[in-house]
């Protein structure tokens, strides 16, 4: 058998043709490779242990196909030239920068919204030493969510405000801090799935709070849940179904109904809004994201949401309430456990500033000038790439058409945004086999398949990446 003969390695081969042995036995040596290496790499950053580990699996592969029958060539220069190859892809970084041409602006798998420039100048900042628990007046220890807990504030009209690592962290930290071990009301309609593995009553069970359902699906009113309240309650919770909408006869209580009830009962009512709407809530196309600073003006006590959807921010989890309730969740163990680093928190400080000017946020925060760019814009610029593909070797056709961007991550569900788009088809390469070949270009396009066509959508493609993302779309194309 050929896998028994493989496993006595360098001295297997019993059973070989002649030449076949005699192939095994010229194997270059594993050092031999090695010093080839060392000589090719020169200049190269790649690990000893990569480079060995490439080595040891150029001469296993050499050795199985010469036990495959395999007659041709196993020199050391093919061994160490297959060696190299693998040694760099194994020493690419897992993360890379990508362009997305998608058009998806949140996109969850592209890392939701990208960073305003002075947020990303923030977090490279304070990469090395920063202040970060410490208080530069008193040379003492100091706090943590100094910059973000009162920016939070201030922009929610909270008493105070702090964070986490993400929205559904920050759920399961206020249920088990403020609920735990007793009951938290919730409308049936309400329990939401997002993203996959954020789901409601999987949450209460990990924050060790009992999930009571009120109303139908489609319909529950405020005295359902004034029905439940039992002596074991500790909240009512509204969450904001961000990724789906029930269509036709629904209804369900307001803000300032639901805060009554909690407040009449000694029960505290939490705000979940998603999607940290602070500029788009209310405006054409986003008619349907709740302000996250409505429900504390309702008389909320504590409002949660995300920092990475709406808010264009860095992935987080923001809370704003009552600053009691604000201290409680600090002191909570989990706390400890969900606690944003230096990086992050530099990022959403900086984030937050932005949003303290409105004009400002749309113009640097890029997810809401994505959002917001005109149509007409977005024809224009796919009017152009359009002329620069055009003739490009091994390209079929392109048109320019108008299109739909999905919002992505969860908002803004049914609400896709009206666009323009590149629809590419390559000559020899079908259109998933054209996707992968952008995916490959250096930095990786990410673009939509639709039709037999290749899209690529101008509103997610800064300014700062049209040129490296055209010159990818004609080396795609032409098959390198
Ligand atoms: C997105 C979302 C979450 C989860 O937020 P993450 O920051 O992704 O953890 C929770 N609740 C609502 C209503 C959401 O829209």
């Amino acid at each position: 058998m050929a896998g028994s003969e493989q496993n006595g390695g360098k001295s297997g081969g019993e059973g070989l043709s002649s030449e076949g042995k005699q192939a095994l036995r010229a194997l270059p040596a594993i050092h031999l490779i090695l010093e080839q290496l060392a000589a090719i790499r020169e200049g190269e950053h790649i690990a000893p242990s990569v480079l060995a580990n490439a080595a040891r699996e150029a001469l296993e592969n050499a050795r199985s196909r010469i036990l495959a029958g395999d007659a041709t060539e196993h020199c050391l220069a093919r061994l160490s030239d297959e060696a190299l190859a693998q040694a760099r892809r194994n020493s690419r970084p897992f993360h890379q920068r990508v362009i997305n041409a998608t058009g998806i602006v949140l996109h969850t798998n592209l890392g939701r919204a990208p960073l305003a420039q002075v947020a990303i100048d923030a977090a490279l900042n304070v990469a090395r030493y920063g202040n970060l628990e410490f208080d530069l007046v008193s040379g003492k220890r100091g706090k943590r969510l100094g910059g973000v807990g009162p920016l939070l504030a201030q922009l929610l009209g909270a008493q105070a405000g702090t964070a986490v690592n993400n929205c559904a962290g920050a759920t399961v930290l206020v249920l088990r801090a403020l609920c735990g071990g007793r009951e938290v009301i919730v409308s049936r309609g309400q329990l939401v799935e997002i993203g996959g593995s954020f789901r409601l009553p999987e949450i209460f069970k990990v924050a060790g709070v009992k999930l009571v359902e009120v109303g139908a699906t489609n319909i529950s009113r405020i005295e359902d849940y004034e029905r439940a309240i039992t002596t074991e309650t500790a909240a009512l919770l509204r969450v904001h179904t961000a990724n789906y909408r029930v269509m036709g006869h629904t209804e369900s209580p307001g803000a300032a109904p639901l805060a009554k009830l909690a407040r009449a009962h000694g029960l505290w009512f939490i705000d979940d809004v998603g999607s940290g709407a602070l500029q788009t809530a209310g405006k054409v196309g986003f008619e349907t994201e709740p302000d996250p600073r409505a429900g504390l003006s309702a008389g909320a006590h504590i409002t949660l949401m995300s920092g990475d959807k709406l808010l264009g921010g860095p992935q987080a989890g923001l809370v704003a309430g009552d600053l009691d309730l604000i201290h409680k969740l600090e002191k909570d163990p989990l706390f400890r456990a969900l606690r944003l680093d230096k990086m992050t928190l530099a990022a959403l400080e900086a984030t937050l500033r932005l949003h303290l000017d409105p004009e400002r946020a749309w113009k640097e925060i890029p997810a809401l000038a994505m959002l917001g760019t005109p149509v007409d814009d977005l024809e224009r610029r796919a009017r152009i790439w359009a002329s620069l593909i055009e003739g490009s070797q091994g390209l079929q056709d392109v048109l320019v058409l108008a299109e739909k961007s999905p919002v992505g991550g969860g908002s803004l569900p049914g609400q896709d945004l009206p666009t323009w788009v590149v629809a590419l088809r390559a000559l020899k390469q079908s259109d998933d086999q054209l996707s992968a070949s952008l995916r490959v270009q250096q930095p990786p396009i990410i673009s939509r398949v639709q039709d037999g066509r290749v899209l690529l959508d101008p509103r997610t493609v800064q300014g700062t990446e049209e040129a490296e993302m055209l010159d990818g779309v004609k080396k795609a194309l032409a098959g390198h």
